[in-house]
């Protein structure tokens, strides 16, 4: 790739910040080799004069992002027309063996279960994921994980942006070795760029990465605030976990369950995810969603190194895999539909 120094005013200020596409993964603050950028509020905020190194605008996920070299760098080709979410080896339904994991997990508990086995076998020495804040309930917040504990506390989707990018910084600061990455597509991207470059200080330690299937995330104000406290009238520590499976499910600690139309939320869904072509995570080494799946989750393992973690997991007893039946094709076609939607809707958005 083509190294262009320029400065964060010409590249992610012009092109990236002000036009209000800039998702607020903080890669950009994480890589600065001059401290120049603190996170805020929901992105990126220039303290000291910039540099030009151009180092932020080359792994930006928004600027000069191509999923054809990224997919040549990851698959070594690109996509042929027909392969809608991606390149992929195979597609599993897969579900965690452990109850500590199915009762703290979202959906089918397989990523929180790769994350433990990798973490416990030496595959890597840390997890970059989210957790919640401590004092704003259900607000996703960037979490290095370094424990099965910690793993544990952690597990379960909280649907407001989560800028991992920075508990990845946290890694590479503490100098503590290999990580595996979590994120939400876009955090995916910028995963990519930063190896295709590479930035070495962070490509050495990113060992491997589990996508999320991501149809847009919510702003914390908005769907928090605004709806379930001001609307429901629900006071957000009472949550003990929030879904979506076709409509906002709130599973609340007293046992009780509300629900709400998905319609009511679509307002506070975070602008920039409209422009996202990407539902499924397709350069991750692992991709993972529900799907409309109850306890499973649909995994698509689609490199070698993903592979290998799936494999030696499923051989340890670590998950299981629901044997093939007609209910997949179902699925992938659901998958298909919804991946290919999400690139026409960010075409006719862009
Ligand atoms: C914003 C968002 C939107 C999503 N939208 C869809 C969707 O439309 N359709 C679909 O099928 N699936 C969607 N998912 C994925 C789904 O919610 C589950 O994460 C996935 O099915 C894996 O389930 P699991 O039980 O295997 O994961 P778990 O074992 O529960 O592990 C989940 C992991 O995700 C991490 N995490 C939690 N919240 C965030 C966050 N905000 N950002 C980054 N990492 C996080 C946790 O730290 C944990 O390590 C979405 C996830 C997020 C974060």
């Amino acid at each position: 790739m083509q190294f262009q120094k320029i400065s964060f005013e010409e590249s992610l200020e012009n092109f990236v910040i002000k036009p209000r596409i800039c998702v607020g993964c903080g890669s950009c603050v994480a890589v600065c080799p001059f401290n120049c950028l603190e996170y805020a509020a929901h992105g990126p905020k220039i303290i000291s004069e910039c540099k030009s190194c151009g180092i932020c605008a080359q792994i930006c996920p928004r600027f000069n992002f191509s999923m054809q070299l990224s997919e040549r760098f990851v698959f070594g080709r690109e996509r042929a027309v027909d392969e809608e979410f991606g390149i992929y080896k195979r597609i599993v339904i897969a579900q965690t063996t452990s109850d500590d994991v199915r009762r703290a997990c979202q959906d089918g508990g397989l990523v929180t279960s790769l994350l433990l086995f990798a973490l416990e076998n030496g595959f890597v020495n840390g997890a970059v994921i989210s957790g919640e804040s401590s004092n704003e309930p259900l607000k996703a917040v960037p979490k290095l994980a370094l424990s099965r504990d910690e793993v544990l506390h952690y597990a379960g989707t909280r649907y407001t942006y989560s800028p991992n990018m920075l508990a990845l910084r946290d890694a590479v600061l503490k100098k503590i070795g290999k990580v595996i990455f979590v994120g939400t597509p876009c955090q995916i991207h910028a995963v990519r760029k930063i190896q295709m470059l590479p930035l070495k200080r962070y490509a050495d330690v990113l060992s491997i990465s589990i996508g999320l299937f991501c149809s847009e995330s919510f702003t914390y104000e908005g769907l928090v605030n605004k709806f379930v406290q001001e609307k429901l009238r629900i006071t957000p520590s009472e949550v003990l976990k929030m879904n979506i499976k076709g409509k906002l499910i709130l599973k609340m600690k007293n046992g009780e369950v509300k629900t709400a139309s998905l319609k009511d939320i679509k307002e506070y869904a975070c602008r920039f995810c409209a422009t996202c072509p990407d539902f499924s995570a397709e350069l991750a080494d692992i991709s993972a969603g529900g799907l409309g799946l109850e306890g499973w989750t649909l995994t698509i393992i689609r490199t070698e190194r993903g592979e290998e973690l799936f494999k030696k997991a499923e051989a340890a007893g670590a998950v299981r895999v629901r044997p093939v039946e007609s209910e997949e094709n179902k699925i992938v076609e659901l998958l298909t539909r919804i991946s290919k939607r999400k690139r026409e809707n960010a075409i006719k958005t862009c």
